[in-house]
């Protein structure tokens, strides 16, 4: 089958499947890689960025070529580190980024050379993204940032952060937007904090204070005042990509399962005590089948009404719903099968007490990239076409805010 990215799908996994079997460690090979090195090896062969155009990088092909890839790349070490950068920010970028930082920066992003991360969360909020108080002001030839964003992933390690900044105070708040490219590393004014998350991670997230950092103008991204539109797209971009979809597939593991638990996991928990008969297990891990098998059908439907434009918008909203709501029923129902074993966690990701890892990681799950409700608000308004819920601000200039709030 040839899917409309020049080289047919069959051939193109044959090829891969040749180079993969050379190039690519097992799984389950003990030696030490380095993720960027694999990365620059990957892009090297032109297997990086799959459905990226050529000219920045990519190869050019289909997310058929790309799921093709993946699946012969199955039971082999692929870096899983870069799927922020390159499922989420490069197709923002590609999408709404001028041509010189589609030129400088997406090459380097499919190489690994350039990690990129998302600052659009801020110390008041962030399901009300459109709120943001961190301020961006042009300044001849340069912006000049100052505020502060929370929950930043990765902020300690990464180039790059893309900043939804406010650069017009009298118009509604979702018309005074801007997007910004802001460097991360060494940047006169930036200042990022580490926070300790509840698994005990220092520095998984970060906080960042940002006192009068310039910007040259060109880091813009997308136009002035038009940075909630290129927000809209990331976080499209952040739904599709972390339910394993689009630029997201092969770099989010497999559509279905809740991350960190499987099916197996939980079956496992049962068959270990000796309690393959005890009903109430039983059910748990059929439902655990159930709710990975239900995910799984639906991303792939999703995915081909994507490709195939019988669906069009926010479908990946009702995944990132089932992922909110399903990470934490899979994780319980590990607690459930694995009782005792699985709450004495030391740390190593083998050990079984990582069902109690899990029960406090997937909370992050219901709340990263839009709260559980905030997906289904989405869901109820944009796919369904229900009443929007009642607000008072999108209407008036966003500097009447904050004083007409209380009156609400
Ligand atoms: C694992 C993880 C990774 C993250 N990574 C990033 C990142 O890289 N970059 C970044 O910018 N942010 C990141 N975040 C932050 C995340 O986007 C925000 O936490 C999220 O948008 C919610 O914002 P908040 O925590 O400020 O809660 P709030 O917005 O204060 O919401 C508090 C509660 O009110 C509910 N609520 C709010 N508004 C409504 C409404 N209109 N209707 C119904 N209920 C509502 C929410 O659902 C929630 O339960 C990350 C968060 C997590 C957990």
């Amino acid at each position: 089958m040839n899917s409309g990215g020049g080289e047919d799908v069959e051939h193109f996994r044959s090829r891969a499947r040749v180079w993969i079997e050379k190039n690519l460690p097992a799984a389950d090979d003990p030696a030490e890689v380095d993720d960027t090195e694999l990365q620059n090896v990957i892009f090297d062969a032109g297997f990086a960025g799959i459905a990226y155009p050529v000219q920045y990088g990519g190869a050019g092909l289909t997310f058929e070529h790309q799921r093709g890839f993946f699946d012969e790349a199955k039971g082999r070490r692929v870096p899983m580190g870069f799927g922020v950068s390159i499922g989420m920010l490069g197709p923002t970028l590609l999408d709404f980024g001028s041509e010189a930082l589609k030129a400088s920066h997406l090459p380097r992003i499919l190489r690994g050379d350039e990690l990129w991360i998302q600052l659009l969360s801020e110390p008041t909020g962030g399901s009300d993204m459109a709120g943001a108080l961190t301020r961006l002001t042009r300044d001849g030839d340069t912006y000049v940032l100052n505020g502060s964003k929370m929950w930043s992933t990765g902020a300690l390690y990464s180039d790059f952060g893309m900043c939804l900044a406010r650069t017009n105070w009298d118009v509604p708040k979702h018309r005074g937007l801007s997007m910004v490219a802001v460097p991360l590393r060494g940047t006169h004014g930036v200042t990022i904090d580490a926070i300790r998350s509840v698994t005990g991670v220092l520095g998984d997230f970060c906080v960042e204070f940002f006192d009068d950092v310039t910007l040259p103008a060109g880091n813009l991204i997308g136009a002035e005042n038009e940075g909630w539109t290129v927000a809209q797209r990331l976080l499209l971009h952040e739904r599709n990509a972390g339910n394993g979809l689009e630029h997201g597939i092969g770099l989010f593991g497999v559509t279905g399962e809740a991350p960190g638990v499987t099916v197996d996991d939980i079956a496992e928990g049962v068959r270990r005590r000796g309690l393959s008969a005890d009903p109430a297990l039983s059910q748990r891990v059929v439902e655990a089948y159930i709710e990975a098998t239900v995910s799984h059908h639906a991303g792939e439907r999703v995915m081909t009404g994507l490709r195939t434009g019988a669906l069009t918008g926010q479908w990946a909203s009702l995944l990132k719903l089932h992922l909110g709501v399903n990470s934490n029923r899979a994780a319980k129902a590990a607690l459930a099968t694995w009782a005792a074993e699985g709450v004495i966690w030391d740390g190593d990701e083998k050990t079984t007490g990582r069902a109690g890892e899990m029960f406090l990681r997937s909370r992050g799950f219901s709340i990263a990239g839009g709260t559980n409700e905030i997906q289904r608000n989405i869901v109820a308004e944009r796919l369904m076409g229900l009443p929007r819920e009642p607000s008072f601000d999108l209407d008036i200039p966003f500097s009447e805010v904050l004083r007409k709030r209380k009156n609400f």
